[in-house]
């Protein structure tokens, strides 16, 4: 992970110049927030509002907004809730823990598959898939196929370590053979190999004009089926409101990790407010304006890598960091994330030292912390150096 501006949800949206020119380019749609001058029936549209109606103004927006956001809110849990109830049944975990074969500095990979592989519905999912063959119809998924053939040897092992030879194979041109890499960058590539096998279309990343979240969500989702976008993939809302005019525009981003700053309590970020400069639409200008980062969809399975890349002086931030076996998102949520996996790096820079990782699993109620270095995998707990996080949604109390 390379993210290191000071907004973990939506880094990519403070960039000021490239928002104007997003801006620009597809002519954002306001949100359901009315601009000031048609809601004031009484005022000449063309006076200049004093400084004490616009803040009423400005008053009256936030309340607006916030009752909005509040109700929309409610529906989201709803829906998170629904969401973790139909797979409940099928959360129990993985019940064999297998060594994987190290052919050269490959540690990075394996770490990252053993940490995957607690997740049950993607262990199955690529177990159990039928991928096709080339030359009949499976043209286009070679890393899904293959992914299929290392969940088979690894339910088949039976205690004898399996090679990823040919999987990695897959992934030599971004991540040079007999080089150490960034699990978390990894994975996320993984992830986009995956998605585009079921949805070549690139998916949108970024959009806006969206009435609220869940609107914003169906409307990503409309066309992309992989398992990755249903288990891993969560949203993002990042708003825009104006200080002069009161009028604000919301984006959505897609996200696949929130990273964690190594600070010496657990925070997670599901709420932030900063403020900026705006080029703001309805005053044509550029303004003073409050961003406000909130989560408008959960994923079922949350990815936090702690950044530990301290941008500073470009080296591994080593000292261990807090982090909750289980945590509500917010204080208001009935969702509860528990841990499944980490993924430790020993060492001083991210691009060398070793990987290793701890999963939870095992038959539903008898589930074990196994370590997993390598070939060798034994029971036991995380025991420090964590980079990743790995949780899994339930409802709480569930
Ligand atoms: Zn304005």
């Amino acid at each position: 992970m390379k993210r290191t501006l000071s907004n973990p949800l939506c880094p990519k949206i403070l960039n000021c110049r490239r928002l104007k020119l997003k801006r620009k380019r597809t002519n954002l749609t306001k949100n359901s927030q009315t601009p000031l001058s048609s809601t004031s029936s009484s005022q000449n549209p063309h006076k200049p509002l004093k400084k004490r109606q616009l803040k009423e103004q400005a008053k009256k927006s936030e309340e607006l907004l916030a009752s909005v956001e509040k109700l929309v809110s409610l529906q989201v849990e709803e829906r998170a809730i629904v969401a973790v109830q139909n797979k409940e049944e099928k959360i129990r975990m993985l019940e064999v823990t297998e060594g994987i074969k190290n052919q050269y500095l490959d540690c990075f990979m394996i770490a990252s598959l053993q940490a995957l592989f607690s997740v049950r519905e993607f262990f199955e999912y690529y177990f159990e898939g039928d991928f096709g063959e080339k030359g009949s119809g499976g043209e286009g998924m070679e890393v899904s196929r293959e992914l299929h053939q290392v969940c088979k040897k690894y339910k088949r092992a039976r205690g004898k370590c399996i090679s990823v030879k040919r999987f990695r194979k897959y992934f030599n041109g971004d991540f040079d053979n007999y080089k150490q890499h960034d699990a978390c960058q990894f994975i996320l590539h993984l992830f986009e190999k995956l998605q585009k096998e079921h949805s070549p279309e690139t998916p949108f990343s970024q959009s806006s004009g969206h009435a609220n979240s869940i609107e914003a969500w169906e409307s990503y989702t409309e066309d992309l089926h992989s398992i990755i976008d249903k288990l891993f993939v969560g949203m993002s809302k990042t708003t825009f409101t104006c200080h002069s005019c009161s009028n604000s525009t919301s984006i959505y981003e897609e996200f696949k990790t929130i990273p964690l700053q190594c600070t010496s309590t657990f925070t997670f970020p599901f709420y932030e407010t900063s403020t900026s400069e705006f080029n703001c639409s309805t005053c044509a200008d550029i303004t003073s304006c409050s961003i406000t980062n909130t989560i408008s969809h959960y994923p079922s399975y949350l990815l936090l890598p702690f950044q530990r890349l301290d941008p500073f002086i470009s080296s591994k931030i080593t000292k261990s960091l807090p982090f909750p076996s289980s945590f509500s998102p917010s204080p208001t949520s009935s969702l509860n994330y528990s841990l499944l996996s980490t993924i430790n790096h020993h060492g001083f820079s991210l691009e060398g030292g070793h990987y290793t990782a701890a999963c939870r699993r095992g038959k539903s109620g008898e589930e074990k912390w196994m370590q997993c270095d390598d070939a060798h995998v034994e029971e036991g707990e995380t025991d420090g150096d964590e980079y990743v996080l790995l949780y899994g949604s339930r409802r709480k109390g569930g």
